[in-house]
Order: structure tokens, then C-alpha cells, then sequence
């Protein structure tokens, strides 16, 4: 292996077989690239599995702009209107591309696009794919194209576990693979492996998303953005799986409701009703279960009898619980479902270390602001690789010094720092809970052992939520409900956590003495 992978030195080395991975790779054709996926392509990625579809003004009474102020209005003060604005301009030509590539989105029987609506969206602009199997289309054809695509390198089964950087620049990738460990020898490194859900017990994401990516940038010495954001999708399937399937926003475009285990119908007095924003409806359904009832989405007049027709995916899983949602409604609960924070990245997705790019999930571009609009992140993948590989692409790199195969860090495994993440930073927080999560995963992310990048990633979210005093968008504190006049984002590095860590635990420790008797 080592011998073919010398062969392979000076070519960029994208991180993540997600939609963000495999688009930049296909756009950085016809340079040679390398593509390492940890898990058989498609087998662990958040692309695979997204349902309602990819938000785009694709229809006649829509507009980039209308879209832009849907976006911003979600994002609570934090969007970066200019990248916001690029991104929506530039998403109806991705969709046109992805056509191209083969993706097969439905169409009405004129040829139109059949575009749904979710949450706090003004026009129905949801271009989706077999109805709520909108990731899985787009990534078989995303897969094949890169299968069929010579220059594109794909390796599967090779987990990068560290960056080498020298001088605050990239210099090579080390990794894990079947057959022991790697180096690859170069100064282009894109991260593209996706979000945190894997982090927490409760979350949509697949198990291998747990902020992999955040915690190399951090190692690597790159800055981190608004990690505090965290979006709970307030509909995911309350039953014994984890983790939890989904039951897309698009049901209650299509008219369901939520109502308790009495029947009431507890939104519909709320601006939006159950159409508000993400954080708010997850907030409602929250508090509700937290006041004893169980909440359910009853979609038995609307869609109704037109339910498995419209979404399979959901049907099915409900149906192997033994409901059938045209007569029952279905059991939900909020999870952790997407990361608006994430590596902090320019208009091309260079981060603060040179050679270092990062794409989807994992970066944090301006467009989400503290609460992403739904169906806005597939679209941010697929239109921000294209401006990813044109700035890697842009850069010229001399001979790459070839590196020594060095120790690998331990393969990592979050189990335990799932049950501290959801204790201390669920959907509502406050300064004791995120103070004692900190504490818990402080010594463990100091720690060499299995657990400590993965607390590293909950600790740099903790010391984040912890120093935001206000509640916006995704970030919900009982202890400042309040939003404070100016929208300001935060941004952490590695070395600022772990002293903010530091000095929490301090203060905690000392409080903790006084109050003693
Ligand atoms: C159930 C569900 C439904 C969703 N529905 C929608 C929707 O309808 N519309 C929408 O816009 N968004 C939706 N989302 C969000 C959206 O799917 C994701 O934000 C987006 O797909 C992320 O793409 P990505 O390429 O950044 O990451 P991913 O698709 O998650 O890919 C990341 C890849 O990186 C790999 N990886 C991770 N770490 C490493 C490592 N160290 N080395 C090598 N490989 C690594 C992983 O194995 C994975 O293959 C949904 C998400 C979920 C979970």
C-alpha cells in the first residue's frame, strides 16, 4: 500500500465521501485527486439519508432574493448576508448540474419541477427525488460518477486520524487503513467529513458523524466558528432505534400536525404554526415532553390515505414499528440533527491554515447564521465545491517533502462522551449544565486515550455555549432567554478551549469549596 501511496504524493487529499467530498472531487477534474472515506462510500453519510430534498428558487413565483430573506430570517443576526446571497444565486444552476450529472429529481407530468415546502420557507422551493428519498438519488449518482471519473483516486476504508502542518501549513495527512498506517505526502488537504450527531445519544445523524473533522482542523491549528449552534430537528421517530429515523419537515408541509397524547394540537397558535422555525417547534415539542405527555405528528387527513405513496422511506419504518401513519399518528421527539457551526472558513472554504479547505457539514460558510433553513445544507455542499476546487485548484504546489510514518493517534470512539453531550447541551441549556459538561469531558479530552477527540470537539462546543450569555437561533439558554442587540459570531481554537476549559473548571471547583459548610 505505502508504495502506491508515494505515488500519490502532491495531489490534493479530500477528507469525506459525503455530497461536499465527492462534488469537489468531480469539480477538481481533470486534476488527480485522492478521496479517503472511512466507511464504504455511501455506507456513513448524512447525504445518503436526507429526505425533504435541496432548497433552490427553482419555481416561476420564486427568487433568489426571496430565498436569501428566508435564509437570513432563520438565521437569527448571524448569516453572512453576501456569502448567503452567492450561495442562493448560485443554486438553481447546481441543481441544472446535478440533472446533468444524472441525479433524477421529480418532475410534474408537464416537465416542472415538483417542489415542496418546509419549514419557514415563504414559496415551495424543495427540489426533491422519489419523494423523500432525495439523498439516496443524489448520491447513487454522485458515486458513480466519481467510480467512472479516472483521475479521481478513491480510497474507502482509510480514516485520516491527523494533519501534519509545519509553520501553520498543510504538509501531509496521516491516516488509518486496514493494512496500518499511512502518510499522505501533501499541501492540499479539503475536510468534508460531515456533522456531530454521532456526539450525542439522541440524533439523526449516522453513529460514524462525530465531528471527526472538526477535531483535525482544531489539532491542525484552524479556527472554529459558532459551535454552539446546534440544530434538534423536532420530528425524529420516538422509538428504540438510534439512530433515529427521520420523519421529514415536508410531512408538515403537506399539512400533518402535532398534536400530545391528549389530542391537542399545541402549535397552532404560534406564528408559523407548525411550520416555525426548526429551534422553535423543537423547543414546543421539548417542553411538552418534559411535561409528561408524548407528542406524536398526525398525518392521517394530511397527506392521509396519500401517505406511502408520498414518502416510502417513512412508511416503511413506520411500518415496521406497527403504525401506519394514514390511520395512526406517529411518536416524535427532538434530535440532534445538524451542525451550523463548524471549521471557519472564507468565500473559497479556506480555513486559517494554509493548505487547509473544508466543505459541507463540517464548515461553517456564513450561510445558516445560528439556525439553518431546512433543505439549505445539501444545497451549501453542492455549491460550495465547485468554489472549493476552483480555490485548490488556483493553488500551485512545489515538490511535497515526503514524511516519516508516524505513531497513530488512537482510533476514536465517542460512546462515552454521548450520555455528558446530551445531558448538558440539549435543546435548552444553562450555565450548571453546560458548566458540569465541561467539567466531564475536560480530563478526557486531555487524555490520550479513544475518547479524547471526540470530547476535545464537546468540549470546544461546551466553552462556546458556555460564553454565549443569550439565547438565538439554535442556542437556547433558560438562564439568558433574552437576545442580546448585537449578532455577534464566536470563533475558538484549540488552545483558547482548552484554557476557557481550564478556567471553568477552576472557578466551578472553587465555588463548589466555598459553598461547602
Ligand atoms: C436523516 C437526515 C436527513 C437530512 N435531510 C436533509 C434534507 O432533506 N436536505 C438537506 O439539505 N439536508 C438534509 N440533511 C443534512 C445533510 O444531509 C447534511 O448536512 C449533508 O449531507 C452533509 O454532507 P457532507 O458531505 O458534508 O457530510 P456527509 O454526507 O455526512 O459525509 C461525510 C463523510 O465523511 C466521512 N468521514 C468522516 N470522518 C472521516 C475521516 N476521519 N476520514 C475519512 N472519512 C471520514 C464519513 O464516513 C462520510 O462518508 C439531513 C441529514 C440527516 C442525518
Amino acid at each position: 500500500m505505502s508504495m502506491k501511496i508515494s505515488k500519490l504524493a502532491g495531489r490534493p487529499v479530500i477528507v469525506g465521501g459525503g455530497a461536499a467530498g465527492l462534488m469537489t472531487a468531480l469539480h477538481l477534474a481533470p486534476e488527480p485527486v485522492v478521496v479517503l472515506s472511512k466507511s464504504p462510500l455511501g455506507a456513513e453519510a448524512s447525504s445518503l439519508w436526507a429526505q425533504g430534498g435541496l432548497a433552490a428558487a427553482m419555481g416561476e413565483d420564486d427568487a433568489p432574493a426571496l430565498h436569501l430573506a428566508d435564509t437570513i430570517a432563520a438565521g437569527a443576526g448571524l448569516c453572512d448576508e453576501a456569502v448567503a446571497s452567492r450561495i442562493v444565486n448560485a443554486a438553481p444552476a447546481a441543481v441544472e448540474n446535478l440533472v446533468r450529472l444524472g441525479v433524477a429529481f421529480d418532475r410534474r407530468p408537464d416537465g416542472g419541477w415538483r417542489l415542496g415546502l418546509e419549514a419557514a420557507h415563504g414559496r415551495n422551493r424543495i427540489v426533491h427525488a422519489t419523494g423523500d428519498g432525495t439523498g439516496r438519488e443524489i448520491m447513487r449518482a454522485l458515486i458513480s460518477a466519481v467510480r467512472n471519473t479516472p483521475w479521481i483516486t478513491l480510497l474507502e476504508g482509510v480514516e485520516a486520524r491527523r494533519l501534519i502542518v509545519e509553520d501553520n501549513a498543510i504538509t501531509g495527512v496521516l491516516a488509518a487503513s486496514e493494512d496500518g498506517p499511512l502518510v499522505f505526502d501533501t499541501e492540499r488537504v479539503i475536510i468534508a467529513t460531515g456533522g456531530i450527531g454521532g456526539l450525542f445519544l439522541d440524533s439523526t445523524n449516522p453513529a460514524g458523524c462525530y465531528g471527526q473533522g472538526l477535531a483535525l482542523a482544531a489539532h491542525a491549528g484552524a479556527r472554529l466558528s459558532d459551535l454552539e449552534f446546534i440544530q434538534f430537528h423536532p420530528t425524529a421517530f420516538d422509538g428504540p432505534s438510534r439512530p433515529l429515523p427521520l420523519v421529514t419537515e415536508a410531512v408538515r408541509g403537506d399539512g400533518a400536525t402535532l398534536i400530545d397524547d391528549t389530542g391537542q394540537r399545541f402549535m397552532a397558535d404560534e406564528p408559523g404554526a407548525e411550520l416555525a422555525p426548526r429551534d422553535i417547534v423543537a423547543r414546543a415539542v421539548w417542553r411538552r415532553r418534559a411535561e409528561g405527555h408524548r407528542v406524536f405528528l398526525d398525518a392521517r387527513t394530511h397527506p392521509g390515505s396519500d401517505f406511502a405513496r408520498r414518502y416510502p422511506v417513512i412508511s416503511a419504518f413506520c411500518k415496521m414499528a406497527g403504525i401506519n401513519p394514514a390511520n395512526d399518528p406517529i411518536p416524535v421527539r427532538p434530535a440532534v440533527h445538524y451542525h451550523m457551526g463548524g471549521i471557519a472558513i472564507d468565500g473559497e472554504g479556506r480555513s486559517s491554515v494554509k493548505g487547509l479547505w473544508a466543505c459541507g457539514e463540517v464548515s461553517r460558510t456564513g450561510l445558516h447564521g445560528a439556525n439553518r433553513l431546512a433543505s439549505n445544507s445539501l444545497m451549501e455542499a453542492i455549491v460550495c465545491a465547485r468554489w472549493v476546487a476552483e480555490s485548490v485548484a488556483g493553488v500551485s504546489t512545489g515538490r511535497v517533502r515526503p514524511h516519516a510514518i508516524e505513531a497513530l493517534p488512537r482510533a476514536p470512539d465517542p460512546s462515552i462522551v454521548r450520555p455528558i453531550l446530551a445531558d448538558g447541551l440539549g435543546v435548552l441549556r444553562d450555565r450548571d449544565t453546560i458548566a458540569h459538561t465541561i467539567h466531564n469531558l475536560f480530563p478526557i479530552a486531555c487524555s490520550r486515550g479513544a475518547a479524547s477527540d471526540p470530547a476535545l470537539v464537546g468540549l470546544m462546543i461546551a466553552v462556546s455555549a458556555f460564553r454565549r450569555e443569550e439565547s438565538r437561533g439554535g442556542h437556547y439558554r433558560t438562564d439568558f432567554p433574552g437576545t442580546l442587540p448585537a449578532a455577534v459570531s464566536s470563533s475558538i481554537n484549540l488552545a483558547e478551549a482548552l484554557n476557557g476549559a481550564n478556567e471553568i473548571v477552576e472557578t466551578e471547583t472553587a465555588s463548589l469549596r466555598s459553598a461547602r459548610p
